[in-house]
């Protein structure tokens, strides 16, 4: 699966450096990520985004940010505005080069019209259909239209009369004069431009003819003068179209199309069809819900920026199969850096109250704690402690068994940097028997949590002073789906057959520590023995705290690859 050196191979890097050393391109660098705003981006765009815009800041080159903007009737503002919030988050920086396929418009036409001028290019009357039936096949050559030998000055007066909106949409296209018999499809006679009366989200109605994506994306990426054109390894076939173009345009610049295999992830689906339905069919709560795979996804889920770079840092870039990789991989990236920067917190899930009898009633104290044993620089804080505490209930077994060395009847535990305390009776509830209150007494010695005699005391728990407490709502994710490879489920099912029903945990009544109260939107913690929660961006309130656990303590890809 993934691998585990810390700097996989990148094939495309070695392209570059040769590139460089020979001085190919004049020695310059220039790539672009070429979102079509037609939907959100999840973390396998991350991978093209962090690959783009690496490598340019890597070699000292420059990353366009390109909205490739040729399907009217998909494509929506609103994505290109949620595209560019997910990039910035990623770090990255387009400083004033933000461009769109569709400003090039006009000189995609002039580009047309000289391959039509150069009889490369002729108007086709055929059906849809028949431009199908004509192709032929894998194996079989297609043979040609009956309009591929119109002449010149023919062909040049029915592309603008297409142009002028003469014609209906459908009834003819603009295609390249290539090859019929080749053996790659895609070179046989392609199509470079339809009539479609669509409104464009940035033209508005002034075309009614629109130009393919195959045309349109070489000569953009010539246009802006991109060097290394990097795309995913379905275009491979599309290739050979690239440089058809770009040599028979004859553009000033001549960019180079390289396919690297796509990222893919386990326990989770990144098509856009799939990711649409689930938000559709209210399956999830909307484009960031911190369980899908989308970048605002993860972003609200708590993941750190970071993680994502260094997650792609890792895998690499290979050339021929899509990599599949756990989503345990991207989480243990994710504890990484969470490890070196979230603040420590005491935050009980699942209270059960505790009261020190011996404690005076009117008495509250507090205990200065360290924010990450990791990193100096994040200081201290203060927490407040008095009589009566919140501890996990399952931090008290009244029957406990060999290993539990937590809390019993009888036993001595730590409260973490306050005080030892001891179980002196268990308080029921007389109708269902369920434990309501353990009374303990604490040694008045023991401040810090040390005993003074140096005896030995096993367990350490964490605690909210019950005066003193948050309440929040604190919500467990776990993988949106239960199969681990949702690339080849079984004939027959359907994807959301194995939604895992337990991605979802909503917890009430958690008692966090003050010092959260004051925590902004996205802000991280490491709740002691629990993980990492972030505050919710969108529901969480001052008055009515909300917190995604981003991913647990528990590192199951660490442990499965030690
Ligand atoms: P579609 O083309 O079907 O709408 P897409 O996921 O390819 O969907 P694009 O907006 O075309 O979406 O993608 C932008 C860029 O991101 C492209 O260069 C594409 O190759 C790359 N990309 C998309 N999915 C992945 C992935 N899983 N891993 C790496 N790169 C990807
Ligand atoms: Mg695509």
């Amino acid at each position: 699966m993934a691998a585990e050196n810390e700097n996989a191979s990148n094939f495309i890097k070695e392209i570059i450096k040769d590139d460089l050393s020979k001085g190919v391109h004049n020695g310059r660098i220039a790539t672009r990520f070429p979102p079509e705003p037609n939907g959100h981006l999840h973390i396998g765009h991350a991978k093209s985004i962090c690959l783009n815009f690496g490598l340019a800041e890597e070699f000292g080159g420059l990353c366009n940010l390109r909205f490739d903007d040729t399907n009217p009737t998909k494509e929506e503002t609103k994505y290109v505005e949620a595209i560019m919030e997910d990039v910035r988050w990623l770090g990255y920086d387009w400083e004033d080069r933000l461009f769109f396929a569709s400003d090039y418009f006009d000189q995609l036409y002039e580009f047309a019209l000289k391959l039509v001028t150069d009889g490369k290019a002729y108007v086709d009357d055929l059906s849809a259909d028949e431009i199908r039936e004509y192709r032929g096949t894998l194996t079989e050559p297609g043979k040609n239209s009956p309009y591929r030998e119109r002449s010149t000055e023919e062909n040049l007066d029915l592309f603008e009369r297409m142009r002028g909106g003469e014609f209906d949409d459908g009834s003819r296209v603009l295609r390249a004069k290539i090859d019929m018999a080749h053996p790659n499809m895609v070179m046989r006679d392609p199509t470079i431009y339809r009539i479609r009366r669509a409104h464009h989200h940035r033209t508005g109605d002034k075309w009614c003819i629109y130009p393919m994506y195959d045309f349109t994306h070489c000569l953009s990426d010539a246009i802006e003068g991109i060097t290394h054109s990097i795309c995913t390894l379905e275009f491979e076939n599309n290739r050979a179209l690239y440089d058809w173009f770009i040599e028979n345009v004859n553009t000033e610049h001549k960019p180079h199309q390289y396919e690297f295999a796509r990222l893919e992830f386990t326990h989770t689906v990144m098509s856009k069809r799939k990711l649409l339905q689930l938000v559709e069919d209210g399956i999830v709560a909307g484009w960031d819900d911190p369980r899908l795979p989308t970048i605002s996804g993860i972003r609200r889920r708590g993941f750190p920026p970071e993680a994502m770079r260094t997650l792609t840092e890792r895998v690499g870039v290979a050339k021929k199969r899509d990599t599949m990789v756990e989503y345990g991989f991207l989480e243990h990236a994710v504890r990484e850096q969470l490890n070196a920067t979230a603040n420590r917190v005491m935050a009980v899930l699942n209270p059960l109250k505790l009261i020190i009898e011996n404690y005076p009633h009117d008495k509250s104290e507090t205990f200065e704690i360290v924010n990450n044993p990791e990193d100096e620089s994040a200081g201290s804080r203060q927490v407040p402690f008095s009589r009566e505490i919140f501890i996990e209930r399952n931090d008290f077994m009244e029957e406990p068994p060999k290993k539990f060395f937590r809390l019993a009847p009888g036993r001595e535990v730590r409260l973490r940097g306050a005080y030892l305390v001891t179980c002196e009776t268990v308080v029921k509830d007389p109708d269902t028997g369920e434990v309501v209150e353990l009374h303990c007494k604490y040694d008045p010695d023991s401040r810090g949590g040390d005993a003074p005699d140096g005896r030995k005391v096993k367990g350490t728990l964490h605690w909210v002073s019950v005066n003193h407490a948050i309440d929040a709502e604190i919500r467990l994710y776990d993988h949106l789906f239960a199969r681990e490879n949702m690339n080849d489920i079984p004939e027959g099912a359907e994807f959301t057959d194995f939604l895992n029903p337990e991605s979802l945990v909503v917890l009430t009544g958690c008692k966090i520590e003050p010092s959260v109260a004051t925590a902004s939107a996205g802000e991280r913690f490491q709740f002691l023995r629990h993980g990492y929660f972030c505050v919710d961006s969108r529901d969480s309130q001052p008055d009515n705290l909300v917190f995604n656990r981003t991913v647990s303590l528990r590192d199951s890809w660490a442990k499965a690859n030690k």
